[in-house]
């Protein structure tokens, strides 16, 4: 810091010169992760509502500090993306993820977060259409979602691309439903196959009554009308998934079902599932 003074000017330059240099620090965690594969994918399982069956992984990128301590993707992503990094660690994500999921048994899916940035790119279908085709996996085993801040800023290049992607086999997802800008049009003039009813409703649904809940019944309708299929994101309680039962909402996810995990324990975890 400058040595302008004393007291609180002082002490505020210095955090900022804290900051500057946390994020120089992370920005070159993250060039270093991305030269020599550092980063890692956690994945989170989704189940069917109803019957409590296995559905699918959403994949969940990973990266760890110096200390080995993860660093919370809200934090580093949008600093990948700032940086211009996140189309090249997003196209890893897709290589990696369709590669472990293609030795998943059954139809069982697996889903990867898109960055609005990927979608600037102009190389997005082509590289999900490469990822598709060096892994085998069945196109429609692949879910990529979005969310609805990208239907805002160009909203034709947008739809261009996800029907492209469509086109491939892939399915779309619109994430975080029900936070931002959510606009009931988005819902028919997208060609979404699968709509994920953000977290913060989940809170809410504890009470029957409830205006969250009366919401949600109309959202599971629409979605049943524009035969889009949906999601519980969030689910940490039982009563949460059986008010989500009742709704008939067709997956859940969250930490009730099951926590994301690193690669290395899926094959455990599907065998203790399926013994359950
Ligand atoms: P998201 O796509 O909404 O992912 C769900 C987040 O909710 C994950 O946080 C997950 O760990 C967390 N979660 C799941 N179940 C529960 C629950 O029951 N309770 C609570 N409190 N949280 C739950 P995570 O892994 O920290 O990821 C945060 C966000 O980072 C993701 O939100 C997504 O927007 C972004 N992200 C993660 N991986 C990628 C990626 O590969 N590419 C891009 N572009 N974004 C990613
Ligand atoms: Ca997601
Ligand atoms: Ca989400
Ligand atoms: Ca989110």
């Amino acid at each position: 810091a400058k040595s302008t003074g004393r007291g609180k000017a002082v002490k505020y330059e210095i955090s900022m010169d804290d900051e500057r240099q946390q994020r120089v620090l992370l920005e070159e965690r993250l060039r270093h992760a991305l030269q020599h594969s550092e980063f890692e994918i956690y994945y989170q399982p989704l189940f069917s509502t109803m019957d409590r069956r296995l559905r699918g992984f959403e994949a969940l990128l990973r990266l760890r500090d110096d200390d080995g301590y993860l660093v919370p993707p809200d934090v580093f992503i949008p600093v990948a993306e700032e940086m211009g990094l996140i189309t090249a660690v997003g196209e890893w994500v897709l290589n990696e993820a369709t590669a472990f999921a293609q030795g998943w048994p059954g139809d069982l899916t697996v889903a990867v977060n898109l960055s609005a940035i990927q979608f600037e790119t102009g190389r997005l279908v082509e590289t999900v259409r490469n990822a598709l085709e060096a892994s085998d996996l069945t196109p429609s085993r692949l879910e990529l979602e979005i969310t609805e801040s990208l239907l805002i800023k160009d909203p034709a290049n947008v739809l261009g691309q996800l029907l492209e992607l469509r086109s491939l086999g892939a399915r779309i997802a619109l994430d975080d439903f029900g936070t931002g800008y959510s606009s009931l049009s988005y819902l028919w003039k997208f060609p979404f196959d699968k709509l994920k009813i953000d977290r913060s409703f989940m809170l809410e649904l504890e009470d029957a009554d409830g205006k969250p809940r009366e919401i949600l019944k109309t959202i599971v309708a629409l979605c049943r009308t524009l035969n889009l299929s949906v999601t519980a994101e969030g689910v940490e309680t039982n009563e949460q998934l059986a008010a989500l039962r009742e709704l008939q909402c067709d997956q859940s996810q969250g930490f009730l079902l099951g926590r994301p995990m690193p690669a290395s324990q899926i094959p455990s975890f599907m065998m203790s599932i399926s013994s359950e």
